[in-house]
């Protein structure tokens, strides 16, 4: 069998408040497969975010290991983390996190300029990334002149654009209506499609009907994992 992208096995993350404990994650074990469809749910509180920031190596655990495509991440350097982070994972937020004073193709080419990449090679993978996201035409244009669904589109396009395997969105719908949402969810869709792992937290029932596995936390640990056959965002965003 091919080695798990993600294998994790007791995990468990404690934060410090004072004199308190707070046990985020109590114990989570969680195997994913690549090019997998994953939707974690949960109520506020339940340890959503915290599994995401360790998943997305911006975390380590206080206890248990995290292999991440084989390689255990669940010890490593702030460094080591950024690392490994900045090859394997791109990002996508609820707020979308572009920077205001720069057009889309800039806010593009980002994660690319950290990685020291040449401004003509830079550009032509930015510009294909935006052309993946339908926005080729929009590239001048700098966030404010988009509309929610197309910040959101740019901030995938930058996900994209290192080619990570590993797409993270913490609630990427958060701030969009709903048929702005099928849109962004289609594109997501599209991405699993290629191959691509894409694993999301979202409250919103409507939204987890689009990933094929549905994972739920309570308190810290895993209640639920099921497998379903997903809707088609397709179908939703032309109906
Ligand atoms: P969710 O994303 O599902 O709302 P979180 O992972 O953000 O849940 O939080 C899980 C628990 O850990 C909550 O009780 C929260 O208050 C606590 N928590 C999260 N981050 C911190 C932190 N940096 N310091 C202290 N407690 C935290
Ligand atoms: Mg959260």
């Amino acid at each position: 069998m091919a080695t798990p992208l993600v294998e994790m096995r007791g995990i468990e993350r404690t934060y410090v408040m004072g004199d308190n404990l707070v046990h985020a994650l109590r114990g989570v074990d969680l195997t994913i497969e690549q090019g997998s469809s994953i939707a974690i749910m949960g109520t506020s509180g339940s340890g959503k975010s915290t599994m995401m920031n360790i998943m997305g190596c911006l975390d380590v655990p206080t206890k248990g290991t995290y292999a991440l495509n084989g390689r255990d991440v669940s010890r490593l350097s702030r460094a080591q983390l950024a690392e490994v982070r900045g090859r394997m994972i791109g990002f996508v937020f609820q707020s979308f996190n572009l920077l205001s004073r720069t057009s889309a193709l800039e806010n593009v080419e980002m994660p690319l300029m950290y990685q020291g990449i040449h401004a003509a090679d830079r550009h032509k993978r930015a510009m294909a990334a935006l052309e993946r996201v339908g926005l080729e035409s929009r590239s001048d244009h700098h966030p404010n002149q988009l509309s929610g669904g197309q910040q959101q589109r740019v901030a995938i396009a930058r996900a994209l654009v290192t080619e990570a395997p590993i797409i993270m969105a913490d609630e990427p719908t958060g701030n969009l209506d709903t048929k702005t949402s099928y849109e962004v969810m289609a594109i997501l869709q599209g991405l699993v499609a290629q191959g691509k792992t894409v694993i999301l937290v979202t409250h919103e029932q409507d939204i987890a009907a689009y990933a094929r596995r549905v994972i739920t936390l309570r308190d810290g640990k895993i209640i639920d994992d099921k497998t379903q056959e997903p809707l088609d965002a397709s179908k939703a965003v032309a109906a």
